[in-house]
């Protein structure tokens, strides 16, 4: 008899979810997936994709949205703010409820251990944002799928509006206990650790780098944006790049659970 633990029992109602609604953010989305297989995830990865891109099988389940504001005009008309379209795209992955729980990964982040422990976590979980800690980042976050959670986070944002234009403004606004109730909601740094903290505190990043988790290229530039160099070895962020366009590079890696490599060669 083989005994199961209980997180692998339950993984058939919980996914790890990213939204991709161009191309770009496609290209960061696969590699966000193969690098979560790579490390064995036995959860399924779910992409959330507007109907103009067009993703590769490293998915489990691929789910149309529409990106806001050809979605829903009565709610973004109500709200009055064309520029929080891609924030209420993301917030559709509140409305998988085929999951019980799920984690939201941005497609501008890279696996780099097994982080199937998080959905041991529950909702909202995230990490401190490095450039205001009592704000999470909502690059990474642990969240129950439930219609009613999100009409009522439209709601809020019809009603408050969102401080920073984008989601992480939103969900911080709603989810506006995090900094303070419940320390188990605050994912160690590790789980979303943000490219700009390597300068901002280069010592913490040489002592605890190497139990970096998920690496998050967040801000205007992405890895998709610079060229795969291999003898830009210097910094630590080029590791980090050079990992990201191996992972792009690399043939997909087996899923979970399947016997043989019977794989697409890439
Ligand atoms: N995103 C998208 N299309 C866009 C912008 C963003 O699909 O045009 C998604 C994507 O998953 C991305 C996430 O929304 O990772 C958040 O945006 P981004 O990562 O660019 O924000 P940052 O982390 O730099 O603040
Ligand atoms: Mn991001």
């Amino acid at each position: 008899i083989q005994i199961l633990p209980l997180s692998f029992l339950s993984a058939a109602d919980q996914a790890f979810v990213t939204l991709a609604t161009t191309e770009d953010y496609c290209m960061g989305a696969l590699v966000m997936g193969k690098s979560l297989r790579r490390h064995g995830t036995t959860r399924k990865i779910v992409v959330l994709i507007s109907s103009s891109v067009s993703p590769e099988r490293v998915f489990d389940e691929v789910v149309q949205v529409d990106v806001m504001d050809s979605m829903d005009r009565t709610h973004l008309s109500w709200l009055g703010r064309p520029e929080l379209g891609v924030t209420l795209t993301k917030l559709q992955c509140w409305m998988l409820i085929k999951y019980k729980k799920c984690v939201f990964l941005d497609a501008d982040t890279l696996v780099l251990q097994n982080v199937d422990d998080l959905f041991e976590r529950e909702e909202l979980s995230a990490a401190p944002d490095a450039g205001w800690p009592d704000c999470f980042n909502s690059g990474v976050f642990v969240f129950r799928p439930s219609l009613h959670t999100h009409s009522r986070l439209l709601a809020h944002a019809a009603h408050y509006g969102c401080f920073d234009g984008g989601d992480q403004g939103l969900l911080n606004s709603f989810f506006k206990d995090w900094a303070v109730k419940d320390i188990s909601k605050h994912l160690p740094f590790v789980y979303n650790l943000s490219s700009s903290a390597i300068y901002t505190y280069l010592p913490a990043f040489q002592t605890f780098g190497h139990q970096a988790k998920i690496v998050h290229f967040l801000g205007a530039v992405k890895p998709w944006h610079l060229r795969y160099d291999q003898s830009n070895k210097d910094s630590y962020l080029d590791q980090f790049l050079n990992m990201w366009w191996a992972e792009y590079r690399s043939q997909m890696p087996p899923i979970s659970g399947e016997v043989d490599g019977n794989q697409d060669s890439g």
